[in-house]
């Protein structure tokens, strides 16, 4: 598909809606509009028009804003139609665009143009699915946060400072038998922690941004019958999970979203972990450890009445809270040295402490001032300039030439830039962009 093609869609979801927004893009963005409106557009003035298809019909009549290149979302020409929101009247401007010779547009193209035309890099880019997508008020902060340019600014400030530091330790090249003395002499090494520092900070907040940008799983585990269906009701404030009087009838995974202290929650209701000769039981169970193994947090929901299982196994690998559940049928009075919490899912006592709880376990390792959205491979990115800076410390350490320092901190550079897109393939672009909705 051709870059230089002007594109088209509906901006505004499908369905009725008091306004409905065409979006144009490219070279013959403005003829289509005059065409279609059949009037001289001023860039950045809101006209009143009717709307014609190519027979002269009126189809639609509305405002028609023309944002002349490079001063456009997509740094093209920009022609917005806004006309009514309804599915038809949509379709047939939508239709008339088209037929004067501009294509629709692939999900995310509008800002994929944005992106190669410099008006926003790859992190912003992203935000901008991120702030449209998101799920919690924390969250639509944070992409905004990411949106306005605050994470690409810590990104381009740590590539900065690798780059000062690479600068320095290339000029040791340049004189070769000095260059033990120059790399040992403090400096780097000096730098290299301060870098190191910076990393693992802007790293700690992005692994907070991507909680608040895909939620955290929380599984709730435990012997059938304990209450753990009875819990998930409680905690969603409404019926979803079936609660039977029979052990071991929660036979499959059920998933709920709930929001706890801004962050979304993926609260997830399991098969109890009993063993069992029951294959659809088994089947549950197995699933049960599945979703064990991907979980932040888990809740190891008990009867307090009983309290005669051990710790399941599959809890070793996972960060959990130890419930006690049923506090309305204790007898005797729960002992104050146990760490778990005590509830009821029936009266809904302890309900206020599992949420903090829960709240204080998933952003307890969180600085949730100033956060921005994140993703996994801003991550994965941030990880691998960790591992090369702490190679080049290391071969400054054992002495290493300063050829094998810098060549670490060249691949530092590239793969902060890879985070904001100054390095990027096709395929990451293609991955990002098809994640996105039409007209967007
Ligand atoms: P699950 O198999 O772990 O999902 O357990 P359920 O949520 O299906 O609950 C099993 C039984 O225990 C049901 O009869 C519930 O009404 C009961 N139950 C659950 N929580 C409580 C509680 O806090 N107090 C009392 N008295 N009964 C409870």
């Amino acid at each position: 598909m051709n870059k230089d093609d002007t594109i088209a869609a509906i901006a505004t979801p499908a369905g009725m809606g008091g306004v409905g927004v065409i979006r144009v893009s490219g070279s013959e963005a403005l003829a289509i509009a005059e065409q279609i409106t059949a009037k001289k557009l001023t860039p950045r003035y809101a006209h009143y028009a009717h709307f014609q298809d190519k027979s002269g019909n009126i189809i639609d009549q509305g405002v028609v804003i023309y944002f002349n290149a490079p001063h456009s979302y997509t740094g093209e020409e920009v022609i917005e139609f806004q006309g009514h929101g309804g599915v038809y009247v949509l379709h047939n401007v939508l239709q008339t665009i088209l037929s004067h010779g501009a294509r629709p547009a692939r999900p995310g193209e509008f800002t994929e143009r944005a992106f190669l035309n410099g008006k926003l890099d790859l992190l912003q880019a992203e935000a901008v699915a991120d702030l449209i997508q998101s799920r919690s008020q924390s969250a639509s902060m944070a992409a905004l946060r990411a949106l306005s340019g605050q994470f690409s600014a810590l990104i381009e400030r740590l590539q900065a400072s690798v780059i000062e530091l690479r600068v320095y330790v290339e000029a040791a090249l340049d004189f070769s038998e000095e260059d033990i003395d120059f790399l040992s002499d403090g400096k780097v090494k000096a730098q290299l922690t301060k870098l190191l520092e910076q990393v693992n900070q802007t790293l700690k907040k992005a692994h907070y941004g991507k909680l608040l940008n895909e939620g955290v799983r929380v599984v709730l585990v435990g012997e059938p019958n304990v209450g753990k269906s009875s819990l998930m009701n409680r905690l969603l404030g409404h019926d979803r999970a079936i609660v039977t009087e029979q052990a071991g009838t929660t036979r499959d995974t059920l998933q709920e979203t709930l929001t706890i202290h801004g962050i979304p929650v993926q609260l997830t209701d399991t098969a109890g972990l009993r063993e069992t000769d029951n294959i659809v039981e088994r089947e549950g169970i197995e699933r049960a450890k599945i979703a064990l193994a991907k979980a932040d947090l888990a809740l190891w929901l008990r009867d307090g009445n009983k309290l005669s299982e051990t710790r399941p196994d599959s809890l070793s690998q996972v960060d959990f809270i130890e419930v006690h559940n049923k506090a309305d049928l204790f007898t005797r009075p729960a002992r104050q040295s146990s760490p778990a919490l005590v509830i009821s899912a029936k009266t809904g006592q302890g309900i206020d402490e599992l949420i903090a709880a829960i709240a204080e376990r998933i952003t307890d390792k969180h600085d949730e001032e100033g956060v921005f959205s994140a993703r996994e491979r801003h991550i994965q990115a941030l990880l691998q300039t960790q591992t090369h800076i702490q190679t080049a410390y290391r071969f400054i350490q054992t002495l290493a030439t300063a050829e094998l320092v810098a060549e670490e901190l060249r691949l530092a550079q590239q793969s902060l830039s890879e985070i904001t897109g100054a390095y990027y393939s096709d395929d990451l672009l293609g991955a990002i962009f098809s994640s996105f909705c039409v007209g967007k």
